[in-house]
């Protein structure tokens, strides 16, 4: 069935990147129609720790996340594998916030200015300068555009056929919340044998534990349980969080097939936005920024071609692609490269006795990973 009216614009997920871009847009009576696979709130896979540099930003928005709770942290500590502790400052700092309050909070300041449709997208069609977007309870919906924001991996890159999604993608990831006494304003990275874990506060003072693993070290042990006993526990810090903390999350959360391939911030018209237009390494604990601040460059992008009456599709594609790549190009190479001293055993050592001996390197690290908070 077509649903006659035309929209401005079409959000495909609404995740941070796609509720944010949504509620930017609507505060500009631009008419957004929003379509999200599953109902809020949700737990997702995420280290729950958020940069302060899109903290203006989401004031501008009306957004607060200090008023569910959200936590300040100021203090970053990373350990080796043998658990040998380096400790800085954040130079521009965060907040710890779990997905479940985020994306909750961000939904109940849009719900009411845009149309959300529940319903998975199937087919994104683009035709004669228009858009047909085809849901699995066969709705369709039109615009002149679409905005993608549908995550690291979802059934639509295969429609599209994006080339990240041919390409091995051999990490795995596990997440779940604790009680456990860890101090409410640090952020703390603890590296394992083939992978690493995140621990920080969220909102209901648990504790958030999400890490990243190989799937070939996750392989040898088979199940959760065992992998942290054998793996993860060679780090003390992690012997003693997984000793001792009290699991809160019934089960653990996984999603395996993470790729950190490049992918093109536009592609079929769609304008990708957040992990639809390129997922950092975790280990860097901005992927959620980006996704919020390429809600915002796209939004204000949008914005000032909307409005005016020549306007010419292929320049704001063009122009969005050059804001992405100025944005996130540099983030996304230097997390790559940290992520490949870290697997690296002989590197990584390298590497932690570099950074013990100089420890100013580790905020010059950070902010190479990081924009700045200005609005
Ligand atoms: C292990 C791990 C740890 C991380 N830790 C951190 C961290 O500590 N700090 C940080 O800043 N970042 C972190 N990140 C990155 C962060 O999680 C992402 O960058 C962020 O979630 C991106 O938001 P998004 O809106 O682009 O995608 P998502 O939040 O994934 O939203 C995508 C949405 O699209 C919906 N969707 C997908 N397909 C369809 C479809 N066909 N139809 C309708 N809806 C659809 C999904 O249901 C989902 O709600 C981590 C990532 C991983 C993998």
């Amino acid at each position: 069935m077509t649903n006659k009216r035309k929209w401005d614009i079409i959000i495909v997920g609404g995740g941070l990147a796609g509720l944010t871009t949504a509620l930017h847009l609507a505060k500009k009576d631009v008419s957004v129609c929003l379509i999200e696979k599953n109902e809020y709130p949700n737990h997702k896979v995420c280290g729950e720790y958020v940069s302060n540099e899109v903290l203006p930003y989401l004031q501008s928005l009306n957004i607060d996340p200090f008023s569910v709770g959200a936590k300040n942290i100021s203090k970053f500590k990373i350990t080796d594998i043998k658990g040998n502790p380096i400790n800085a400052n954040l130079p521009l700092g965060g907040f710890g916030i779990s997905r479940y309050a985020f994306d909750q909070l961000i939904y109940n300041a849009v719900k009411n200015k845009v149309h959300i449709v529940f319903d998975t997208v199937e087919k994104i069609i683009f035709q004669e300068n228009q858009f047909s977007v085809t849901t699995q309870a066969k709705d369709s919906f039109l615009s002149e555009f679409v905005v993608g924001a549908f995550g690291k991996r979802s059934n639509i890159d295969s429609f599209l056929n994006r080339k990240f999604m041919k390409e091995k993608s051999s990490w795995l990831a596990v997440k779940a919340h604790y009680n456990y006494d860890f101090p409410e304003d640090t952020v703390a990275l603890h590296n394992f044998e083939g992978g690493y874990c995140g621990l920080s506060k969220t909102e209901k003072n648990t504790v958030n534990a999400c890490y990243l693993a190989t799937f070939k070290s996750f392989k040898k042990y088979g199940d959760i349980d065992s992998f942290q006993e054998k793996v993860l526990s060679q780090n003390p810090f992690l012997n003693n969080f997984f000793s001792k903390a009290e699991a809160v999350s019934k089960k653990p959360l996984t999603i395996s097939q993470i790729s950190f391939h490049k992918k093109q911030p536009v592609e079929n018209h769609i304008f990708m936005v957040g992990d639809s237009a390129g997922l950092i390494h975790p280990l860097c604990g901005n992927g959620m920024a980006m996704a919020i601040k390429s809600a915002q460059i796209f939004s204000e992008l949008f914005l000032e071609s909307f409005q005016r009456d020549n306007f010419i599709r292929a320049t704001l594609e063009k122009n969005y692609t050059k804001h992405w790549l100025n944005e996130f190009e540099g983030r996304l190479k230097t997390g790559r490269f940290i992520q490949k001293i870290l697997m690296h055993p002989g590197a990584s050592k390298v590497g932690f006795a570099t950074m013990r001996m100089i420890p100013s390197l580790v905020p010059h690290i950070i902010k190479r990973t990081h924009g700045s908070s200005t609005l």
